[in-house]
C-alpha cells in the first residue's frame, strides 16, 4: 500500500506561545536548563544547541545539551561537544538531566516526533518549554518561543536571542564557531536565497569576535574519509537517475549499497544536493533504506515547494527548498510510488 496521503492542514496555528523576550525574564536567576534538538542532527541543530548552551553557561546557568542520538563525525570538533549527552547512548544520564531541569529549550525542530525516542519524555515534561526554530507549522506545545520560517537557520535565531538579551559582548570565538556552523550548513555556504544581509552582518560580527571561518569550512566540508569520496563516485555513476522531462533526479540507496562502502553516520550528508548542479534539474530526491523505515530527502531550486510535497506524500515537512519525510513501505514500493507521483505532478 502506498504511504497515506495527508491533508495539507497546518497544525499549531493560533497557538498561545508567549514571545521569546518573556523567556529572558526566566533567566534572571541561575537555572538548570535542558536543551535538545532533532534526531539525526545536522550542523544547524548541533550548532544552535551548543551555541546556546555555551552562552547560557557563561551567564551562570547549569546546562545539559542532549542530542537525541549520536552526531556525525564532521561535527565532532565543535566547542562544547564533550559536554553533550546522547539520549540513545546515555539514556539514564539524559533522563536524569531532564528531571533536574527547571527549563527546556527546543531548537531547530517544532514537533516532538522529530526527536524520535525523546518524543514521550518531552511530552510528559511539565517544565516551561521554549522554542527557537525556523520550520513551518509549529505544534502548539511551547510556553515561550520564536518561530520564523524566513530565518536562514536556528543559529541565526540564537544569535538574535543573545542580542535581544543585550548580551552581544558575551559571544566569544567558541559560541561564534557553533553559530557560524549552522548558518554555513543551512544556507548552502551562504548560497540559498534565504541568505539575507542580516546573515552576512552576523557573519561579519562573528569574525570580529575571533571566528576562524576557514577552519570551520575545512572541518565541515573537507574532512571526508577516502571511502566516503569513493562512495560518492559510486552513487553518482550507479545510483542516480535523471528525469530531464520532469526537471528532476533521484538517488536511491539500499542498505546493501551502504554496506559496500562501509558508510558511516553522516556520509550520506549532502548527497541529495549533487543532482541540482545539473543544468535544468530543479528537484532532487534521495531515498535511503534504514533499518526501521525508508527515509526521504528533498531539495529544490526555485518555485517547487518540497516542504508541501513532503507533507502531502511522505509524512514529512521542512522548508520550501529543503525537506524530508519517510515511508513505511519497502524501498522498491517507495521508489515506485515516488515515480508515479513524479509522472502525475510533472514538475517543470
Ligand atoms: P534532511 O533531508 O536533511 O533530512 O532534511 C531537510 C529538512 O527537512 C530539514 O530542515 C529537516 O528538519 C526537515 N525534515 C527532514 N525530515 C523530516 C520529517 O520527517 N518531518 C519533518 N517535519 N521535517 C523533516
Ligand atoms: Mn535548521
Amino acid at each position: 500500500m502506498p504511504p497515506q496521503r495527508k491533508t495539507n492542514t497546518p497544525s499549531g496555528l493560533g497557538t498561545k506561545m508567549l514571545p521569546i523576550k518573556d523567556a529572558i525574564l526566566l533567566l534572571q536567576e541561575p537555572k538548570v536548563i535542558f536543551i535538545t534538538t532533532h534526531h539525526k542532527p545536522d550542523g544547524d541543530a548541533i550548532g544552535s544547541m551548543l551555541g546556546l548552551a555555551l552562552y547560557l553557561r557563561k551567564k551562570g546557568h547549569t546546562v545539559y545539551p542532549v542530542s537525541p542520538c549520536s552526531i556525525p563525525d564532521f561535527l565532532e570538533w565543535m566547542p562544547g561537544v564533550n559536554t553533550m549527552l546522547d539520549y540513545e547512548g546515555q539514556t539514564k544520564e539524559s533522563t536524569e538531566a531532564l528531571k533536574k531541569a527547571d527549563l527546556i529549550f527546543c531548537v531547530d525542530f517544532n514537533d516532538y516526533s522529530r526527536t524520535k525516542h525523546l518524543e514521550q519524555p518531552l511530552a510528559d515534561a511539565t517544565q516551561p518549554k521554549i522554542l527557537i526554530d525556523h520550520h513551518l507549522f509549529p505544534k502548539p506545545y511551547w510556553n515561550y518561543g520564536v518561530s520564523i520560517p524566513e530565518k536562514s537557520s536556528t543559529c541565526e535565531m540564537v544569535y538574535d536571542f543573545i542580542n535581544l538579551a543585550g548580551d552581544n559582548s558575551v559571544i566569544d570565538a567558541d559560541i561564534a564557531a557553533c553559530l557560524y556552523t549552522g548558518v554555513l550548513t543551512d544556507t548552502g555556504s551562504f548560497k540559498f536565497p534565504i541568505t539575507s544581509s542580516a546573515v552576512h552582518l552576523m557573519a561579519a560580527d562573528l569574525i570580529s569576535k575571533g571566528l576562524n571561518h576557514t577552519r570551520i569550512h575545512e572541518e565541515v566540508y573537507e574532512s571526508w574519509s577516502e571511502s566516503r569520496m569513493k562512495f560518492l563516485g559510486y552513487v553518482l555513476i550507479e545510483k542516480m537517475e535523471v528525469f530531464h522531462k520532469y526537471s528532476s533526479a533521484l538517488i536511491t540507496l539500499s542498505r546493501k549499497d551502504m554496506n559496500l562502502f562501509n558508510v558511516q553516520n553522516g556520509d550520506t550528508e549532502g548527497l541529495v544536493n549533487y543532482p541540482l548542479s545539473i543544468s535544468g534539474i530543479k528537484f532532487a530526491t534521495l531515498i535511503t533504506e534504514r533499518n526501521d523505515e525508508v527515509k526521504m530527502s528533498f531539495r529544490s531550486k526555485g518555485e517547487f515547494d518540497v516542504s508541501n510535497f513532503a507533507r502531502l506524500y511522505f509524512d514529512g515537512g521542512g522548508h520550501f527548498n529543503a525537506s524530508g519525510g519517510r515511508s513505511k513501505t519497502s524501498l522498491t514500493d517507495t521508489v515506485a510510488y515516488f515515480k508515479k507521483i513524479l509522472s502525475e505532478l510533472h514538475p517543470k
